[in-house]
């Protein structure tokens, strides 16, 4: 086949090399994971049995057919079954689970897949059709396989040849994007997504190249393609000649080295030429994060998604994480964090986020029952979640981050909630910090609007860029279809910035920024320029950031930026700060 590249929204960069592995909606639902060598016997037999239990589940149900149901009924089991029997389906998984190690449900799907995409090739209709025969068969035997969950081996992954597979999808949701943490997949195209999607902010959480808004990748790239994402450019190249090839290679060879350079700046202060220290934290998702952001010589923890907690557990309510769960989780991030500061927000659910996979009801989640909103909505849930978070303070600093207010009784009911919190566990004689400090997220420009409402209230502030920029611009940050309407620099968006920075630090309320626009080294000197002396970001951006800050001097860019600010003309902003960091 010939080389063709394709162009989408670069969200983590680097170089991804490897043969692509395409994801359809079924096969999320299952696990993916290698199996080890001696095992392979054992998962062969595993799918066998389940083929076998769905033969017999076949045969009951033509034998309790009432005797007066249409004839078709009967020979639909019987294709089912022939289905079942045929080699395509009852040999070939056996045999992708003796070469390639996949688990049975992930063979099963995969040779589903494969045979699914030949039937769409068939031109008569009927037969096409049977496509949804199979599938139907091979939810069947999946249905038995998961079954058998407790039975599962846990993921191994760290097999070279996991290293290079190429995750090809629709779309993933974050959740089901988190599922591939711990398995070395190189790399993620999806057709969907934008630059500041959760999808995409995950993939830059698992420090992999990804490429995102790709619109139709997922139908023109083939399973076991060779592909390229140059994620830097937000570029796929798929089936690329072997100079191309050669040239990737050296270029992430180069990358890699960078990296390592990069790496020395670890313990060196964050401090500016102009001797003004600048505050380095870290954002995460799970309290398995932290070892990143240590390694990264990150401050603290400027941004814990407890989120992520919640996810992805199908459903209603009593699957929550309990509050002992979660203070737990909130612990380890605090021990892990050996005496630095730890911010933790409280529950964003809603939007992007979706508590599971449930269809979302809402017209426009974005503007629904998210975060705040939810918590306060669901007071027993967020009760729970802020004793666990005033526990885990009993074990090292902890901050309290609140997401999406804009109202002042959101701020006065969540500072009652906290009280009660605190009076609940003292009377269950649990210990917490009774001086923890309470932030809120300041990213409805509402709230960017009336800040005194903030600082008046609040102990610090912590500018989410990411939803700014979406509620400000009118632009969903999911939408591959306005992304390129996304823009950090546009005048209102850096007015809201500029406004709250300033107005925060004259009343004396510390401010920071944790949305991406943080972790961009771009933009880290118009952000410094601001008065910006916090910046909380993924652990890998970390370092690169530091860097530009060692060589930034604030009493040349103070007046810079303060022109900048009076522009409203987007060409020169962006002539001026890309110029920012010329100097
Ligand atoms: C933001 O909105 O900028 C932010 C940091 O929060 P999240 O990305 O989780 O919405
Ligand atoms: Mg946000």
């Amino acid at each position: 086949m010939a080389s063709f590249t394709l162009h989408g929204i670069p969200v983590s960069r680097g170089i991804a090399i490897g043969r692509a592995h395409l994801l359809t909606r079924a096969a999320l639902d299952v696990k993916h994971y290698l199996i080890p060598e001696e095992q392979v016997e054992a998962e062969v037999q595993r799918l066998q049995k389940a083929i076998a239990t769905v033969h017999k589940e076949l045969q009951t149900i033509w034998n309790e057919l009432p005797k007066d149901s249409p004839a078709e009924l009967g020979a639909f089991i019987d294709v089912h079954a022939l289905i079942l029997s045929d080699p395509m389906i009852a040999e070939v998984p056996l045999d992708i689970i003796r070469t390639r190690y996949y688990n049975a449900e992930w063979a099963l799907v995969t040779q589903i897949d494969e045979l699914s995409s030949q039937f769409d090739e068939i031109e008569d209709a009927y037969l096409r059709e049977r496509k949804a025969d199979i599938q139907q068969v091979g939810e069947r035997v999946l249905k038995v396989l998961t079954g058998t969950a407790a039975t599962q081996l846990a993921g191994s992954s760290t097999d070279e040849a996991t290293g290079r597979m190429i995750i090809v999808a629709h779309d993933i949701s974050p959740a089901d994007m988190l599922q591939f943490k711990d398995r070395a997949f190189g790399g993620f195209v999806t057709d969907l997504g934008g630059q500041n999607s959760h999808t995409a902010i995950v993939a830059r959480s698992l420090d992999i190249p990804a490429a995102v808004g790709m619109f139709n990748a997922s139908a023109l790239i083939q399973q076991d393609d060779w592909v390229i994402i140059d994620g830097d450019a937000g570029v796929v190249i798929v089936d690329p000649t072997a100079t191309l090839l050669e040239q990737y290679r050296e270029r992430q060879t180069r990358l890699i080295r960078d990296r390592k350079k990069l790496s020395k700046l670890r313990k060196t202060p964050s401090i500016t030429e102009d001797g003004t220290e600048i505050a380095l934290l870290a954002n995460i998702e799970l309290p398995e994060d932290c070892a990143a952001a240590m390694e990264s010589g990150a401050a603290g923890v400027g941004l814990f998604r407890s989120e992520f907690l919640f996810m992805g557990r199908t459903g209603v309510s009593h699957k929550l994480p309990s509050e002992d769960e979660q203070f737990e989780s909130y612990r380890k991030a605090v021990l892990a964090m050996k005496g630095r500061p730890v911010t933790i927000r409280t529950l964003d659910i809603g939007a992007d986020k979706p508590l599971d996979d449930a269809e979302q009801t809402a017209l426009n989640p974005a503007l629904g029952l998210r975060a705040i909103r939810f918590c306060l909505a669901e007071p027993q849930m967020f009760l729970a979640q802020l004793r666990a978070i005033l526990r885990a303070s009993a074990f090292g600093p902890v901050r309290l981050l609140v997401p999406m207010m804009a109202h002042s009784f959101e701020i006065d009911q969540t500072l009652a909630m906290i009280e009660q919190a605190k009076t609940q566990l003292r009377e269950a004689g649990q210990k917490f910090d009774p001086l923890i400090p309470v932030g809120a997220m300041i990213e409805i420009p509402a709230a960017a609007l009336t800040l005194p409402m903030f600082v008046k209230k609040m102990d610090f502030l912590s500018i989410g860029t990411n939803d700014l920029i979406q509620y400000t611009l009118a632009i969903d940050r999911a939408d591959h279809e306005v992304a390129h309407l996304y823009n950090p620099l546009h005048p209102a968006v850096l007015y809201l910035l500029s406004s709250t920075i300033s107005i925060g630090t004259k009343a004396g309320v510390p401010v920071a920024v944790c949305g991406e626009m943080a972790g961009d080294v771009r933009l880290t000197r118009l952000l410094l320029g601001m008065g910006l002396r916090e910046f909380s970001m993924h652990p890998r951006q970390l370092l690169a950031v530091k860097q530009e800050i060692l060589n930034s001097d604030l009493n040349v860019l103070a007046p810079q930026v303060k022109k900048i600010l009076k522009s409203y003309d987007p060409v020169a902003i962006a002539e001026a700060v890309e110029q920012l960091r010329g100097e």
